[in-house]
């Protein structure tokens, strides 16, 4: 990047938001993902108009742009693998309205997740999408990734929510999607393609999102499996029991015994647990679905079945499945965590799957997930600077991406293509949909400066 390119951008964001100090560089290179590459020069926005200027220069310049909320994508979706510049949006962090009359929360997209949760709270509402990462992610990151959660199987991801957008193009242009109107079948659904699109398409400066009365009563259910199949025919039956709990968890064998290997929760180390949460407006409500839950988990051989009687107790059978991510990445020096999606009467061939996986390439794989929208949580756990090792990874990847495919499902349910799983869209989607894609990065971003590099749209 010129000298004078460094200098156009800190006279249209101030000198106090511009940075080639190698800190920040340094800072910017990477996400919560293995995958870095420094940019040039980095840059906090606070508004769409500067946004629009940073992408006209760009254009002129032929820079990247790579727009960031918190960093916490797990794909390497906000690394600019191209260099350029990084646009740090946190500081676009103010929520314009909430309307419980119209349900819907006008926010700029660097809201961290938890600061929306906090101010619905009061109105006795959420944004349910939910991401475990909804402590520091910000709600442009969870459009940029449609992020979802442990309730994805009831209550859906943030595309679901989402009713409209600003967004500034790849060309500079700014552009408005959808309404407040719960309703709308006006044109195209620009909304919709946009989020998920990482970053690639345009830069989202505003987000109306529709939200929701947060549910008053829970109950929640703990069973233990011999055996894997019987776990996942479980899954089916409560999926086909007319009910959908909130939540429904599994933790395979090696989830079980590394969290035994590093907590005091002396867990069995059986085929699969299931953890199961049913929700309600009344606790008869979340009750009777829960019934209806345990119907099916005896129904299918459960060894045991733990019944929480108070939230204290909710909380104790909350602990294994909350320990899972911290436990298995302190197991190995490097871990990658995939998030594969299957129909759910495909959760337990894909768990064995994983588990065939992992012994032909002796490579060490330990399962978790949200087995009631079918999105499992294979993580890898390996040593980097082991060379063999790191191949072994790599190729039992391929052969878990190819059978989620196979099966019916998809590479990501949660965590989107970013770097990590673009030499593999193919896979997935046929020549037609990936020609469709490329054409409309190119409507979008005719000269190829948003987030280069990405989703194998610029091949
Ligand atoms: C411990 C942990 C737990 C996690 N749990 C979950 C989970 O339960 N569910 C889940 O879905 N994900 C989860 N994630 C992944 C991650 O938190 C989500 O993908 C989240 O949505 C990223 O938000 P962010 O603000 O960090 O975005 P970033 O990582 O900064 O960016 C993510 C992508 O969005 C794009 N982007 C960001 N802002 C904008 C914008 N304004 N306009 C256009 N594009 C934009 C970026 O270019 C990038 O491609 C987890 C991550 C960690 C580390």
């Amino acid at each position: 990047m010129r000298p004078e390119t460094k200098d156009q951008l800190r006279s249209i964001v101030g000198e106090a938001n511009f940075s080639d100090q190698l800190i920040d560089l340094v800072s910017y290179s990477s996400d919560a993902s293995e995958h870095a590459h420094r940019p040039q020069a980095a840059v906090w926005a606070d508004s769409a108009e500067e946004i629009q200027a940073i992408v006209g220069l760009a254009n002129a310049e032929g820079f990247p742009v790579t727009v960031r909320g918190a960093g916490t994508g797990l794909s390497g979706l906000s690394v600019p693998a191209q260099g350029g510049l990084v646009l740090d949006l946190g500081r676009m962090d103010k929520i314009l309205d909430i309307s419980i009359g119209d349900r819907v929360a006008v926010v700029q997209p660097g809201v961290v997740y938890a600061s929306l949760e906090k101010a619905l709270a009061p109105h006795g509402y959420v944004f349910p999408p939910d991401p475990a990462s909804g402590k520091a992610c910000t709600l442009g990151g969870n459009v940029g990734t449609n992020a979802g959660g442990v309730k994805g199987a009831k209550y859906g991801t943030t595309r679901d929510y989402v009713l409209g957008l600003s967004v500034v193009l790849g060309d500079g242009r700014l552009m408005k999607t959808g309404n407040r109107a719960m309703k709308s079948v006006s044109g195209f659904d620009l909304t919709r393609l946009f989020v998920g699109s990482e970053g690639a398409l345009g830069i989202v400066t505003e987000i109306i999102l529709k939200i929701s009365p947060k549910p008053l009563a829970t109950a929640t259910t703990l069973a233990i499996f011999d055996d894997l199949e019987d776990a996942g025919r479980a899954v089916s039956g409560v999926m086909a029991s007319g009910v959908i709990p909130s939540v429904l968890e599994i933790l395979g064998r090696e989830t079980l015994k590394a969290i035994n290997q590093n907590t005091e929760l002396n867990l069995p180390e059986v085929d699969a647990m299931l953890l199961a949460e049913t929700d309600g407006y009344t606790q008869g409500e979340a009750d009777y679905q829960m019934e209806r839950v345990v119907e099916q988990f005896s129904a299918h051989n459960a060894r045991e079945v733990k019944r929480a009687e108070s939230a204290s107790q909710a909380a104790e059978l909350w602990k294994a499945r909350k320990s899972c991510y911290a436990v298995l990445a302190r197991l190995r020096p490097n871990f990658t965590l995939e998030d594969i999606t299957v129909p759910m009467s495909q959760v337990a061939p894909m768990l064995r799957g994983v588990q065939d996986i992992a012994a032909r390439h002796q490579v060490q794989i330990a399962t978790f997930g949200h087995a009631g929208d079918g999105n499992l949580h294979p993580q890898f756990l390996y040593d980097g600077a082991d060379q063999d090792e790191r191949g072994r990874v790599e190729a039992a990847a391929g052969d878990l991406f190819q059978l989620a495919v196979d099966l019916g499902g998809t590479l990501t349910g949660e965590h989107g293509i970013g770097l990590s799983k673009a030499a593999y869209m193919t896979l997935e989607h046929d020549p037609v949909a990936m020609d469709l894609m490329r054409s409309i990065k190119k409507v979008c971003d005719p000269n190829n400066i948003l987030n280069p590099g990405k989703m194998a749209l610029d091949v």
